[in-house]
């Protein structure tokens, strides 16, 4: 074979090669609106069934000289690069997605905003007790000119013998304090059906760390007019996260908060692990506020004002702790909530640190 005829095949070799690649882009676009025309449909996007007619099909029209198995691995490649197309232009279409909206969403909760470059802060105890242990709270709140305040009335416990909360006589006790000292509430709803009764006491539903895969209760959530407080599951990947967000959002709830507490590591220093890098991964990825809990995350009251700052340094839209009038008699977490004067420092170091630098 002369050199002029091996130059002649190469060249034939380049244009088939150019045209498998003009076909397999060709093929990638079909998918990719078979990819739409799917989700329109509410449809899996795998369809095993389809794929094996495929490769049958396929393998009935080989004249080879390629061998079946091989063939069959061509084509199983070229499948999942146009499923993966199809995964990424799903990612795209997610409603918290920031590739579908690139602006920040501020969510404003009785005119304090969230979300708007200015740190927001929710403080207030881990259960409601009393209706005099809520109002304490609330007037240290008021006093340091802060509008949330949090509270648990319903308690996703570990224990069943544990202190269960007060249920709907906290959510009452709530409802008063925030009328008389004019501030905003943030309080866990565990059940479905009581998120609508919870919209007229509450100003912002928590979904707990225990339930962010409840997707009965996110449902409910998306399906009111009231912002969200959705929390990291214990052992939920930030992409878990994103999705439980995105269920909340798809019902016409878009006024979410992510809050990061911390996950379940194999470390024992603090009671769980805080994931101070998913802020900014959240904030890249989404287009919602990001708060960050300290008091869950870390397990320890050393460790809050620390957290805190990273949290606020790295970018969180705010922080939340919690406070207790004594919480060595609280009912709840009493290893970690603050008394009025851990408070009292605390927010005096946060507000030490210039926030227009970081
Ligand atoms: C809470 O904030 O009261 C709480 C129980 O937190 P988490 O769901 O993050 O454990
Ligand atoms: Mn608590």
């Amino acid at each position: 074979m002369s050199n002029k005829d091996l130059e002649t095949l190469r060249e034939k070799l380049d244009d088939i090669n150019l045209d498998l690649l003009h076909l397999i882009n060709q093929r990638a676009g079909v998918v990719q609106e078979i990819g739409r025309v799917k989700e329109k449909q509410g449809v899996n996007r795998y369809d095993p069934v389809r794929e094996r007619e495929m490769l049958d099909l396929i393998e009935a029209n080989n004249e080879g000289p390629l061998e079946p198995a091989s063939l069959k691995h061509i084509f199983k490649e070229i499948f999942k690069v146009g499923l993966d197309l199809q995964e990424e232009d799903q990612k795209k279409a997610l409603l918290v997605s920031r590739k579908r909206k690139a602006e920040d969403t501020v969510i404003d909760i009785k005119g304090e905003l969230i979300g708007n470059g200015i740190p927001s802060f929710v403080f207030g105890p881990c259960s409601v007790e009393s209706y005099e242990q809520v109002a304490a709270v609330a007037a240290a709140v008021k006093a340091k000119g802060l509008k949330l305040l949090r509270g648990g009335a319903y308690k996703p416990r570990t224990s069943p013998y544990d202190f269960q909360g007060l249920g709907l006589e906290g959510l009452k006790i709530l409802k008063q304090v925030a009328d008389e000292y004019d501030l905003a509430v943030i309080s866990e709803i565990v059940n479905p059906n009581d998120i609508e009764m919870a919209c007229e006491y509450i100003d912002v539903i928590q979904i707990g760390a225990r339930n962010m895969q409840n997707f009965e209760l996110l449902k409910a959530a998306g399906a009111v007019n009231k912002p969200v407080l959705l929390k990291r599951g214990l052992a939920a990947t930030i992409d878990e996260f994103i999705h439980a967000a995105e269920y909340i959002m798809s019902r016409g709830n878009g006024n979410i908060i992510l809050c990061e507490r911390g996950i379940r590591t194999y470390e024992r220093a603090t009671r769980n692990t805080l994931d101070i890098s998913a802020v900014p991964i959240l904030k890249q990825e989404t287009h919602l506020p990001v708060m960050v809990d300290v008091t869950h995350s870390t397990g320890r009251r050393d460790l809050l004002l620390p957290a805190a700052k990273a949290a606020l340094a790295i970018g969180a839209d705010g922080v939340m702790a919690e406070v207790h009038p004594d919480p060595s008699v609280a009912l709840s977490d009493s290893a970690q909530q603050m008394d009025f004067n851990q408070f009292d420092t605390f927010y005096n170091e946060i507000n030490k640190l210039n926030w227009v630098s970081l």
